[in-house]
């Protein structure tokens, strides 16, 4: 079969392998859509995962089932699912004694496409534990709007629910690419009152209007924090962080109330630590909580972002701004994600 891959860190190509095959509680999919995401870019790019040779990139996909192993019995071979990024094992005794499923086996070993195994960019992909990990796609959700599911929604909602959003609160989104703007959908879906959305492209503003920020801050146009500031007379109640270099933690630290809470769903991609600004954070005593995480999988997760969509809350499909017909468009949505001209959002392959 053919698939698009990281070849070696900076370099990618078109590559042959065989069918993957599947195992007693696997299935094996083939794409209907896929989405390439910023997190391709920093593997292949930035070598974010190490060296990788040959790894099918891609972890977006809804698909159609072509095979099930023999231990599988709520999947068929034929349905369309939607396909969360990440596929924990869900049979481990750490999730049993409480650690977040993303890390059921080690940490952040929920994530196997095109990290341990080869990703969804390609005419087939291996599924792992796929009764407890694909959620069936219903007729009325298009394919644009479920191919957001697997990462987008569920890590920008993540954003909000690690933020511990509550009603009425005021509430920044650093960070307005599609991560980010499902954070705002998601801090409107948890209450907020002001969602303050930080970013600079006219596109992504335009979008964050659409799902619900109230007030814009562009952090071309000076410093952050006192941007927020003087917008909310004082301190907000909670900050999701969804952009932005490593010193953003700093601000939204600053930018934030004492007893107020973080949630960080931006890759910090630089540096050994990351500061802490150690007045703003009441020199450890102003119970400001950071929280960071990687986006929820598994089927139950997915059924709640389709439950979402139908029930007509969130439009996810407005964030694909270039859909490409055919496996051959990962290439060029991935180049547009590399090269990120201000117009991009995200593309999408429709196969
Ligand atoms: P984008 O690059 O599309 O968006 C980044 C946003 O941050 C843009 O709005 C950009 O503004 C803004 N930004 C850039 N620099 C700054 C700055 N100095 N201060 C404030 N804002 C800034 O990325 P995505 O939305 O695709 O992804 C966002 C992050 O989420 C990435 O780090 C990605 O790796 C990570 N991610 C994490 C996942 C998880 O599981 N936790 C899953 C998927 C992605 P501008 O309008 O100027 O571009
Ligand atoms: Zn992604």
């Amino acid at each position: 079969m053919r698939g698009f891959a990281m070849l070696k860190i900076g370099e990618t190509g078109w590559i042959e392998k065989p069918k993957p095959v599947a195992g007693p509680y696997d299935a094996i999919v083939a794409p209907l859509a896929i989405a390439p995401c910023t997190s391709d870019i920093h593997t292949v790019y930035s070598g974010a995962i190490g060296e990788r040779h040959n790894l099918i990139l891609g972890h977006e996909a809804v698909g159609q089932v072509v095979e099930v192993g023999k231990e599988v019995s709520y999947i068929k071979a034929g349905d369309r699912v939607v396909v969360p990024a990440i596929t924990p094992n869900w049979r481990t005794l750490q999730i049993q004694h409480g650690v977040p499923h993303q890390h059921s086996e080690s940490l952040l070993s929920g994530w196997k496409f095109s990290n341990d195994k080869d990703g969804v960019f390609a005419e087939f992909f291996h599924v792992n534990d796929a009764d407890m990990n694909l959620a069936k796609l219903p007729n009325e959700i298009s394919l644009e709007a479920a191919s957001m599911m697997p990462d987008m929604m569920t890590t920008g909602f993540h954003g909000a629910e690690l933020a511990n959003i509550q009603i009425g609160s005021n509430v920044a989104v650093i960070g307005i690419g599609p991560v980010g703007l499902m954070g705002v959908a998601g801090a409107v879906l948890r209450g907020a009152a002001r969602i303050f959305a930080v970013g600079s492209r006219p596109k992504c503003v335009e979008l964050a209007k659409f799902y619900g920020a109230t007030d814009i801050v562009n952090y071309k146009n000076g410093d952050i924090v006192q941007q927020i500031l003087d917008l909310n007379h004082g301190q907000v109640d909670h900050v999701i962080v969804a952009g932005g270099n490593e010193s953003v933690l700093g601000q939204a630290v600053e930018m934030l109330k004492p007893g107020g809470t973080i949630g960080n769903i931006n890759y910090f991609g630089e540096g050994k630590t990351l500061d802490i600004p150690r007045l703003a954070w009441g020199c450890g005593m102003a119970h400001k909580t950071i929280y960071g995480g990687l986006c929820p999988g598994g089927r139950a997760r997915m059924e709640r972002m389709i439950a979402i969509v139908l029930a007509g809350r969130v439009d996810p499909s407005k964030l694909i701004t270039h859909p490409f017909k055919g496996l051959e468009g990962v290439e060029k949505g991935l180049n547009l994600m590399k090269d990120k001209p201000a117009e991009v959002v995200k593309p999408l392959a429709l196969i």
